[in-house]
């Protein structure tokens, strides 16, 4: 089996040197070392188990760490259904997540509320918190996970030092009522 270094990042390349800008180098950093945070509630918590085991095996993208504390975790997982008592814990742990941080809503429970449109069921989290990438299906394949950890990827590898500075950042925080 292949054993694939991640990428080199754009740059200017010669003989025992290669220069990149300091954004490209913290990105490719970032994106290879992303530390996940699963919250799982229902049954899409059984397809990350799949994603997290020896087939599939997350280890590959550089996020085998996972972590349940929010102070040691950089991407936060939503797998399940999320009932509206759940809305507040779920963006307290996403609170505690120092920045940068990045959100993935696995399955149709946590982007949408899913089949469960119910008065008891948040209709998806980005009710609650900023969501980055949506996974579809209920319940999302394996394959579809990783496909979404791969979104992030991409995002967090391009994403500019200053994003988080910026008004643009700043106003959507604001629109969820973070300062
Ligand atoms: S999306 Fe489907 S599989 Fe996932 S938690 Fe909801 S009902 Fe379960």
């Amino acid at each position: 089996m292949d054993i694939q270094i991640a990428d080199a990042p754009p740059g200017i390349q010669g003989q025992g040197f290669f220069a990149t800008s300091l954004d490209k180098a913290v990105g490719l950093a970032r994106a290879n070392s992303l530390w996940p945070l699963p919250f799982a509630t229902s049954c899409c918590g059984i397809e990350f188990m799949a994603t997290m085991a020896s087939n599939y095996d997350m280890a590959r993208f550089g996020s085998e760490r996972l972590s349940f504390s929010p102070r040691q975790a950089d991407l936060l997982m939503v797998m399940g259904t999320i009932a509206k008592k759940m809305g507040p814990v779920v963006r307290q742990v996403y609170l505690q997540m120092a920045e940068p941080r990045w959100v993935i809503a696995v399955g149709a429970c946590a982007s949408s509320g899913g089949i469960f449109d119910t008065y008891s069921v948040l209709q998806g989290i980005d009710k609650v918190i900023p969501v980055d990438v949506y996974v579809p299906g209920c319940p999302p394949r394996p394959e579809q996970i990783i496909d979404g950890i791969t979104k992030i990827q991409e995002l967090v590898k391009n994403e500019p030092l200053r994003r988080r500075n910026s008004p643009e950042y700043q106003a959507l925080m604001a629109s969820y009522g973070i300062k």
